[in-house]
């Protein structure tokens, strides 16, 4: 089967800075990926790039059989918009509109009606049933990261990439997100590909990639907490050095 997303020798630059070294790599179907690794060491931009929000310096990107690299930016909204979720650290809600036109509001920026149906479905799943005329602001940081989860499904993506959807929660709110999201995978067959600070929350995924200075540098298949602990504390050790 096609990998959901596939990056080939993918470099980013910023200036001199090289946020991603030629990483090639391929993100399965149905898999739940987490990506470690010290700050700096290229999550983000790897994020960025495989979702198609921003474009590599140079090698390819595909999602699906799609080559987003050869996209103009309008096209590469459209891919995005209709194949990918994004779930950002800070759940990045419309403060002023409610938590029902938050779900659907990249649904009608695309222009496709809601699936009632499966929003339904996705709103009874994450227990905001009673919360969908509620603010973001009303609700709590946990809630406000499942109605982002939520809205990231909405168009029934091929991916969802989360960028530290853990980082802002508390222990027990963080903790019901990383089941809701292993949930996705098992049950709906969800592809995901996280970033985490946390190796216990690397230890929900299936596969732990660790990065260090713009490389994958480990595949690792369902590391325990304590060696990604140890691997990770000693990559932070010699990018300081
Ligand atoms: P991580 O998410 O692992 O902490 P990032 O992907 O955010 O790392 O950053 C990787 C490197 O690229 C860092 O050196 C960072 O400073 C640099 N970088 C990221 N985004 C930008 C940007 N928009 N402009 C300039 N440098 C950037
Ligand atoms: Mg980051």
């Amino acid at each position: 089967m096609t990998p959901v997303v596939t990056l080939d020798r993918v470099t980013k630059t910023y200036g001199e800075v090289v946020a991603l070294d030629e990483v090639t790599l391929a993100f399965p179907r149905g898999r739940f990926v987490a990506m470690m690794g010290p700050s700096g060491s290229g999550k983000s931009t790897l994020l960025h790039c495989a979702a198609a929000l921003d474009p590599p310096t140079s090698g390819s990107v595909m999602i699906g059989d799609v080559d987003v690299s050869r996209l103009s930016e309008t096209r590469r909204t459209e891919l995005r918009r209709k194949h990918v979720g994004f779930v950002f650290q800070s759940y990045n809600l419309m403060p002023t509109v409610t938590v029902e036109e938050n779900i659907t509001l990249p649904l009608r920026l695309a222009g496709v009606r809601p699936d009632r149906a499966w929003l339904g479905e996705l709103v009874d799943r994450v227990g905001l049933r009673g919360r969908l005329r509620h603010k973001p602001t009303e609700l709590s940081g946990g809630q406000q990261q499942r109605a982002a989860i939520v809205r990231a499904l909405a168009a029934r993506p091929d991916v969802v990439f989360a960028d530290e959807p853990t980082g802002a929660l508390d222990l027990r709110s963080a903790a019901q997100v990383l089941e809701l999201l292993r949930e996705l995978v098992d049950e709906l067959g969800q592809t995901v590909v996280m970033v985490t600070h946390d190796p216990a929350a690397a230890a929900c995924a299936h596969d732990t990639l660790v990065l260090a200075d713009g490389k994958v540098v480990d595949v690792l298949n369902a590391p325990s907490p304590e060696d990604l602990a140890v691997r990770l504390a000693r990559l932070s050790r010699e990018s300081v050095a």
